[in-house]
């Protein structure tokens, strides 16, 4: 059978754009599938909040952070604690990428026309050890306008290679079979959806109008995660968190259906780490859904008090945004799937981020992000606050609890003395500048970092103190989002077959390849190093293809 072109890349999400970039500035023809409509192009990078991972950029040094390349190994390796015989690659993966990170990252997205907000958000603290999990160092660069900015100049690269002739879109068409021929992957077969004007990120439907073949030398598969595929997240879920929760909400939408795994297994890929994932325990039900269960994450700043459906406070050192997969296993160990914050209005002013481009339309310009500094509560908080059904708003502490108990319904599980001893208890370390409660003194210690002073932790207060509130009670459940294991690739993203031979023709970037090798975060993640992880490989698979291809 003719070719239909130079190399076939499913999905068009962000590493799938990426590796089309790539291969158009090699003057290579592409076809470019998705499952989803048009107006769904970039998938799940378009409603991402545009974390960077960056290291010893001029935006940290600015803020007084000292980082280095040395010093965010340290914490890569600490975090993903890499201890398989398959952690190979993704070992291999991990080295190159925190390099690109500390190297070439920023120039290369700036000179495609990012730009970075200069304050630098610290995500996952850890909490531990030095060699232990979490960033030293805030390294979390919001892009300037989000998610859609960091996809923009790779669409607006693509749609140029389409009008050159260079590229054909096809949309609405779902991969369901990689074909072989010999040992090498030459094409894609699969079904044509019916078309659908859903706006984006919406469910499509799934009924079938057609089918088709297509051919070429490289197939790149660039198809997502795991997250939006419930079944698929609990029979994979590691046993070292517990049971897998009955109650989830979705971080992603519906798309992120994990079907490619199976499909580029069937063709020979080696699947690994399937039991590594990244789900928050911070999860509130969007009260304006735009895909199924729809969550949104608080990006915590640390002050909140955490208590688990029973009342009691989470153990040292799982304070708000410390340590997401020790905090799930605790609250999974409680036997319960949801938790508990604690806050009052001087917190929520300072500290409650949503992820989600959608929540944060105003880091598109400066006038709009001081409007939101001065004001307090920023709007897509406030309306949370008001239609949100996690959230509770009282100014008194019996009534909050007794709501809290409302809300969950059945036997009530918290119990109004017990939490106000936590609180009094917490409320009385503050009488010194100094004292035994590690939250209190991590937030005494986040306000040494001049960021999070200035934008991202309240100053220290006594919950109960009536000037503070009204105070705030928010359930917490727990959202799916990222796959940390999947394809297992090579650093050029050539899938390995299960012979730790590459699968001639065969690529794979992005998320379904675990953002490289097949796990390049190890267990747990930095944050901010998914998008990153996306180009990175999307990158590599790009340029290796185009070596490839004459
Ligand atoms: C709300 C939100 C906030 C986030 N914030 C951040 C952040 O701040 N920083 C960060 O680093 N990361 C963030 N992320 C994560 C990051 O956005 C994703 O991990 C990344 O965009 C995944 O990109 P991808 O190209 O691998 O896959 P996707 O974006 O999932 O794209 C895959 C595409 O493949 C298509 N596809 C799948 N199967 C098939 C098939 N069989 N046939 C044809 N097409 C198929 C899908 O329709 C989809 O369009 C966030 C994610 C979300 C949802």
């Amino acid at each position: 059978m003719a070719q239909d072109a130079d190399a076939i890349i499913v999905g068009a999400g962000l590493a799938g754009l990426v590796a089309a970039a790539e291969l158009i500035d090699a003057g290579k023809k592409i076809i470019v599938l998705d499952q989803e409509p048009e107006q769904s192009l970039g998938g799940q990078a378009f409603w991402s909040l545009g974390g960077m991972f960056l290291v010893d950029s001029p935006e940290q040094r600015r803020m007084g952070i000292r980082d280095s390349h040395a010093l965010a190994l340290q914490d890569w390796l600490g975090t993903a604690g890499f201890d398989r015989a398959e952690d190979r690659w993704p070992w291999r993966w991990a080295e190159a990428y925190v390099a690109f990170a500390a190297g070439e990252k920023r120039a290369w997205l700036r000179e495609r026309g990012l730009r970075f907000f200069p304050v630098v958000s610290w995500a996952e603290r850890g909490g531990g050890s030095a060699t232990g999990h979490g960033n030293s160092v805030p390294r979390f660069h919001l892009t300037w306008g989000t998610g859609p900015a960091v996809l923009a100049p790779f669409v607006a690269r693509v749609r140029e290679g389409e009008r050159r002739g260079l590229v054909t879109f096809k949309f609405r068409h779902r991969v369901s079979e990689l074909i072989r021929s010999g040992a090498a992957v030459d094409g894609v077969r699969g079904d044509i959806l019916a078309p659908t004007n859903v706006e984006r990120g919406r469910k499509s439907s799934r009924d079938v109008i057609g089918a088709f073949e297509l051919k070429a030398p490289a197939i790149i598969v660039s198809s997502g995660g795991i997250g939006a595929n419930h079944a698929l997240v609990r029979q994979n879920w590691p046993q070292r968190l517990g049971r897998a929760p009955e109650r989830m909400i979705s971080g992603v939408p519906d798309h992120v259906d994990g079907r490619m795994l199976a499909i580029t297994e069937a063709a020979g890929g080696s699947i690994i780490n399937r039991d590594r994932m990244w789900h928050y325990v911070e999860g509130i039900r969007n009260w304006n859904p735009i895909w199924t269960d729809h969550a949104i994450r608080i990006l915590p700043g640390p002050s909140s008090l955490w208590l688990d459906a029973r009342g009691n406070r989470l153990p040292v050192p799982l304070y708000p945004g410390f340590d997401t997969l020790a905090t799930l296993q605790h609250i999974m160990a409680t036997g319960y799937d949801y938790s508990w914050f604690v806050l009052t209005r001087k917190i929520i002013e300072k500290e409650f981020a949503l992820s989600g481009s959608e929540q944060n339309p105003e880091f598109n310009s400066w006038r709009l992000v001081i409007k939101r500094v001065r004001k307090g509560i920023p709007d897509s908080v406030r309306a949370f606050m008001d239609k949100g059904e996690d959230f509770i708003v009282e100014p008194d502490l019996p009534t909050l609890v007794k709501r809290m108990n409302a809300l969950v319904g059945g036997e009530p599980l918290l119990d109004l003395a017990r939490v106000e001893r936590e609180i009094v208890a917490r409320d009385r370390e503050l009488d010194n500048p100094y004292g035994k409660d590690g939250q209190i003194t991590a937030i005494r210690a986040a306000r040494d970092y001049l960021g999070d002073k200035l934008v991202r932790t309240a100053k220290p207060h006594r919950l109960l103190d009536p000037a503070a509130g009204p105070l705030i009670a928010v359930r917490l459940n727990i959202l799916t989002r990222k796959t940390l294991g999947g394809l297992q690739t090579d650093l050029d993203s050539r899938v390995i077959g299960v012979d730790g031979r590459p699968v001639p023709g065969l690529y794979a970037a992005g998320e379904v390849a675990g953002f490289g090798g097949g796990g390049v975060h190890g267990y747990a993640a930095l944050e901010g190093t998914f998008l990153g992880g996306c180009i990175f490989s999307g990158r590599a698979a790009g340029r290796a293809v185009a070596a490839s291809v004459v």
